[in-house]
Formats: structure tokens, sequence, C-alpha cells
């Protein structure tokens, strides 16, 4: 019966990472935390498709640390067509290959 207890107080404290994990993962990147990373801003028009790479430095010296990233696309205008319908992302570096295992 002992056994069973210390069992069942082992699967919740595991469940319990679990969730503080995905409440992480929904948490969005600010650009600090590109800068930490050496990790760039990839922003994409949606209007005409034409896209670039953002040093996060830059970003950061515009709209500050705690700048949500996928926020910084509203600050943006596009240099090709002038749109400002504009989406950003960080450019993590490991996407490609996740990928291709997958
Ligand atoms: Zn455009």
């Amino acid at each position: 019966m002992k056994l069973e207890t210390w069992h069942g107080r082992n699967m919740g404290s595991i469940k319990r990472g679990l969730m503080a994990d995905e409440e992480t993962r929904r948490k969005a990147t600010v650009l600090g935390e590109l800068v930490e990373r050496r990790i760039d801003v990839f922003c994409w028009c949606n209007r005409c498709g034409h896209n670039s790479i953002v040093p996060a430095t830059r970003l950061v010296a515009e709209l500050g640390p705690a700048f949500p990233v996928p926020d910084v696309g509203a600050h943006m205008r596009c240099t090709c067509c002038g749109s400002k319908d504009i989406a950003a992302r960080p450019d993590w570096p490991s996407l490609g290959q996740v990928a291709r295992h997958g």
C-alpha cells in the first residue's frame, strides 16, 4: 500500500512539470531573449511576400527588451510595397532540422 501511495505522488509531480513547460511555450518570445541567444527576427509581408531578417539588437534599441516578437510586425513597413501588414517571428536556427526529422 505504501508503494502505491508513493507512485501516485510521483506521477502527480510529473504532470505538474509538463503543464509548467506548456505555459512557457505559450508565452510569446520577447526581443531581449533573442538578443541573449543571438537570434534575429524574420519579417514577412502578408501583401507581397517580401521578407527580410532584422537584427534583434536593432529592434531592442527601438522597442525595448520586453517587447513581444509577434508584435514587432505592427511597427514595421514593407520596403517593397509599403504595406504595414507584416508578420514577425524569431528566426530559430533549429527549425529546419526539426522539419527534416519529422
Ligand atoms: Zn510588401
